[in-house]
């Protein structure tokens, strides 16, 4: 019987959130959840994303009936325009099988699990997924569900608090030909260190040599740079090299969208004659993956994300949009590593700035980042992550302080 169940550890992050939560303290700031915050630490409801709800609600046609299988064709064909660009080969010759999904995390979820069932290459019939070291920690979970074995390829190098390149070129070299191989397509979580253009077209000459599979896992496009096209330029190279490979697409991040779980799956047949078909096959495949699953995906964040996505006067908004959140969130990164150079505080503080997107790894150990927590109420994840949305020009140099002073003693 379920007397046999143990309990589970609570989820970390959100163990960390309901202890914010509880924290009376007027000062306390939170660094740990990944949503934006606006200058007032406040969510923030992207006005494009008003003004698209508002054009949903004043249509005659609004119902609650189900979406399709694969959801609403217009939203996962603007993903398809927006990831992979609107010139795309692959888009151009029907290579490409888009299903709407549950936010990103249900992407990484139905290609985790088509792998499972169908990528069993003849010289390694039972491949393993390489991740970085660290990564968001849900990728083992959903990867372990699925019973995929799970390798671990070096990226972050605590030295530089940069990226590990040689070290993750030399594992994924070393991974048995035909390994699934998890790539963050901008704005690496936890790290905030992505690789440069000239390191992704290393990366990729190892993964073609090895005949490795790449999944994309894309949480931040144009929320990381501002820029939707060079956050996509990983993908694109990707793509354009002629891989078969996997996209995660979310809109939590980019759209603000956190709750409504708009994502996208995409699945990338490779250059040749025969891509169209291989889409074809994959896609009825997907499908059946899809319905014994969720039947069909939720209609609202995709509808919004749909409207904004193929109207240009909205687009350009949204585009707009982006740049306020990306731009707020580098101007934080500027303010802290000014005031901890300002403040001396021992170490160097250029990673802060050098790091993109969402988070920032400070190199801080877990007995520091639990010191800022129980002296100065400042609530990070225990790996030293600091999610640059919790920061604002009201409590940027009270964190400063309280980083400096941990890491004195
Ligand atoms: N992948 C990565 C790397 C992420 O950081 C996130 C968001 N934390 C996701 C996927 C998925 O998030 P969601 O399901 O909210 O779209």
């Amino acid at each position: 019987g379920a007397d046999v169940v143990p309990k589970a550890p609570e989820d970390p992050l959100f163990g960390l959130m309901a202890a914010y939560r509880k924290d009376t303290f007027d000062k306390k700031v939170d660094l740990g959840i990944g949503a934006y915050r606006d200058d007032n630490a406040k969510p923030w409801v992207l006005p494009v994303v008003k003004k698209a709800d508002a054009l949903l609600h004043s249509s005659p046609d609004l119902n609650h009936e189900y979406l399709p299988i694969a959801g609403l064709a217009e939203f996962t064909s603007a993903s398809q325009k927006l990831i992979l660009g609107a010139d795309s080969p692959a888009i151009a010759s029907s290579r490409v099988a888009s299903l709407q999904t549950i936010s990103g995390t249900g992407a990484v979820h139905l290609g985790a699990l088509f792998l499972s069932k169908f990528y069993h290459p003849a010289h390694n019939p039972n491949p393993s997924v390489y991740f970085s070291a660290p990564t968001w920690a849900n990728h083992h979970q959903i990867f372990s569900n699925v019973k995929l074995p799970i390798a671990t390829y070096p990226y972050f190098s605590p030295k530089t608090r940069g990226l590990d390149f040689d070290g993750m070129l030399a594992a994924i070299e070393a991974a048995p030909r035909g390994s699934i191989v998890l790539l963050h397509a901008c704005a690496h979580n936890p790290t905030g260190v992505d690789p440069t253009r000239e390191q992704w077209r290393q990366i990729a000459d190892v993964m073609a040599a090895r005949a490795h599979f790449p999944f994309f896992d894309c949480a931040y496009q144009g929320f990381a740079s501002g820029s939707l096209d060079r956050d996509a330029w990983a993908v694109r190279h990707f793509v354009e090299r002629g891989f078969e490979l996997l996209v995660a697409q979310s809109y939590a991040k980019n759209f603000g969208l956190y709750g409504e779980r708009a994502g996208c799956f995409h699945f990338v047949a490779g250059a040749g004659a025969e891509g169209a078909d291989t889409a074809v096959r994959v896609a009825s495949q997907l499908a059946i993956l899809q319905r014994s699953e969720i039947s069909n995906p939720p209609a609202y964040g995709a509808r919004i994300a749909s409207a904004v996505l193929n109207d240009a006067a909205l687009f350009a908004e949204w585009e707009d949009n982006l740049r306020t959140m990306s731009g707020r969130i580098m101007a934080m990164r500027e303010a802290l590593r000014a005031k901890l150079e300002a403040l001396g505080t021992p170490g160097t503080w250029n990673h802060v700035t050098e790091q993109i997107g969402m988070f920032s790894f400070t190199g801080l150990t877990e007995k520091q980042v639990l010191a800022v927590r129980e002296k100065d109420h400042v609530y990070m994840t225990k790996n030293g992550r600091i999610s640059m949305a919790g920061l604002n020009t009201g409590n940027v140099d009270y964190v400063a302080n309280a980083i400096d002073r941990a890491v004195r003693e």
